[in-house]
């Protein structure tokens, strides 16, 4: 989990500070305040609603489980936001904002937008490995970013 200041570059804002919770997403957020990721899969087909929704796209089953993922995925496809769309992303920019393939999901539908972090923003590349980071908003409330790998 990490701390940030505000207005800190490359970091979009963080303007959610509760989830607004429902039954269908309280799961999801629970983990996240304990710094783990979850999503949800379909019991007949195996593929995943991320986030949840009542019905499967692929199958149109209903139930669900609840799976853990390692939080680990690649750079599915990405931009840089160079020019702010509002006056509170002027510190902001520029930033990257990426559609991460989770890694344990792999062609079962689970993927993320999210703020790529702690990264060159003119070096980032599609298939770049990422792994996710959980900013600590308040008690009880994180939200996910991901940052480069490194090894
Ligand atoms: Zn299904």
């Amino acid at each position: 989990m990490t701390t940030r200041p505000e207005g800190t570059q490359g970091v979009f804002p963080s303007i959610m500070t509760e989830s607004f919770a429902d039954d269908s997403t309280k799961p999801f957020w629970d983990a996240a305040a304990e710094g783990r990721l979850v999503a949800t899969k379909c019991t007949n087909c195996g593929t995943f609603r991320l986030p949840p929704k009542p019905f499967c796209f692929n199958c149109q089953h209903r139930d669900i489980e609840w799976v853990e993922l390692p939080g680990t995925g690649t750079i599915y496809s990405f931009t840089v936001v160079r020019h702010p769309l509002s006056p509170m992303l002027m510190p902001a920019v520029p930033y990257a904002a990426g559609i991460i393939e989770l890694d344990g999901t792999q062609g079962a539908g689970a993927r993320m937008i999210c703020n790529i972090v702690d990264v060159d923003v003119d070096a980032v590349k599609i298939g770049d490995k990422v792994e996710i980071v959980w900013e600590h908003v308040n008690p009880g409330m994180s939200v996910p970013r991901f940052r480069p790998v490194t090894s």
